[in-house]
């Protein structure tokens, strides 16, 4: 494993040199503003009319069309959403730089072939392993949130030493930023989000809800029980490992976990995950993706549709409300 921090950064790389960053999302907000904050000199690309232009304006960024923001800037990040980024990229393609750098923060588009980049730019990703407002949030406590970096092209020489200075540049560098590759960062995202961090999570609690309502319990104390209280064990588990949690929960609680929960997530859900990663691997999920993206997305809509409709929501948001602070930031 290799791991790079602040020492490993030359920051000539980008220095003075402009920086444009496409699409003012998630992602988006947080690079151009920590990519400032750290004196860079940062354009803000947004379509015509886009919604994120006012946000963008009253940070203080300079918003231009995509075409304009990414003519003659050394290096281009691609914030926009994945299945957006192919449309995106052919529209700028013709006005980036002889040799400027390309940027992804996930590496979909460029390893399943859905952006084949210019013969002679640099392709690069800086992968925050956290969401945009965490890289906004730690960046300003004088935090890091920790970062992938993967090289695909290296036409100039330079990739490297462009993308540490990104990740230095938005606060990745105080937290470490480990060297991987389009097809690892894209497999495991990909993985992680389906099976552990949205899929399965969301699914062990609304499964455990239901189980709880079905035996006639308050779906109130359901709740507290199977969404809410999952914020206590994961804190544990982000701050300390398994470590940390077995120290602060009850050692009833813990004699449980070790007794029921591989009954719950047993060899046959490993398995199923199996399955699952080999979907991704072969390209089924991504054809799949691709295609329900060019259907105008029914199936997408229609399960989440779906799943704002169970009553584990109904409940959430009213037990919700009796708690403003939860949404204060
Ligand atoms: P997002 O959906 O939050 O934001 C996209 C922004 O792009 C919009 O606000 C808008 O300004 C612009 N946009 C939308 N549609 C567009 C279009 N058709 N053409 C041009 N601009 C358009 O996106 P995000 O979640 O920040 O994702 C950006 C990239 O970062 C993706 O590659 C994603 O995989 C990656 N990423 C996201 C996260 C995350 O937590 N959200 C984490 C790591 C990596
Ligand atoms: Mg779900």
């Amino acid at each position: 494993m290799k791991m790079y921090g602040k020492a490993d950064v030359d920051t000539a790389a980008l220095e003075g040199k402009k920086i444009a960053i496409i699409g003012y999302g998630s992602q988006g907000r947080a690079h151009a503003s920590n990519l400032k904050d750290s004196g860079h000199n940062v354009v803000v690309g947004l379509r015509e009319g886009s919604g994120s232009q006012a946000a963008a304006e009253n940070d203080g960024h300079t918003v231009q069309t995509p075409v304009d923001a990414a003519s003659d800037a050394a290096l281009v990040a691609l914030l926009t959403p994945d299945t957006t980024q192919a449309a995106v990229y052919k529209e700028i393609e013709g006005h980036l730089a002889e040799g400027a750098a390309l940027l992804f923060a996930h590496g979909f588009n460029i390893h399943f072939g859905q952006i084949e980049p210019r013969a002679d730019l640099d392709v690069v990703m800086i992968a925050p392993k956290g969401p945009g407002d965490l890289v906004r949030r730690q960046y300003l406590a004088g935090q890091g949130v920790p970062s992938l970096v993967a090289i695909a092209e290296d036409k100039t020489g330079t990739a490297l030493s462009r993308a540490l200075a990104y990740a230095d540049g938005i606060g990745g560098t105080r937290a470490g930023v480990i060297e991987t590759t389009f097809k690892e960062e894209t497999e495991t995202d990909l993985f992680g989000e389906q099976a552990v961090l949205c899929g399965g999570a969301t699914e062990l609690v609304v499964k455990g809800f239901e189980t709880l309502v079905e035996a006639g319990y308050q779906p109130e104390v359901a709740y507290y029980e199977c969404m809410h209280e999952l914020k206590l064990i994961v804190d544990l588990l982000h701050e300390g490992g398994l470590k940390k949690m077995h120290e602060f929960i009850s050692d009833t609680a813990l004699w449980g976990d070790h007794i029921s929960g591989p009954r719950v997530v047993d060899d046959s859900a490993k398995a199923r995950m199996k399955d699952v990663l080999t979907d991704i691997q072969d390209g089924t999920f991504a054809r799949e993706w691709i295609a329900e993206n060019e259907a105008g997305m029914p199936e997408f809509k229609k399960r989440s549709a779906e799943d704002l409709a169970h009553p584990i929501e109904e409940v959430g948001t009213r037990l919700r409300s009796q708690m403003p602070w939860l949404n204060q930031d």
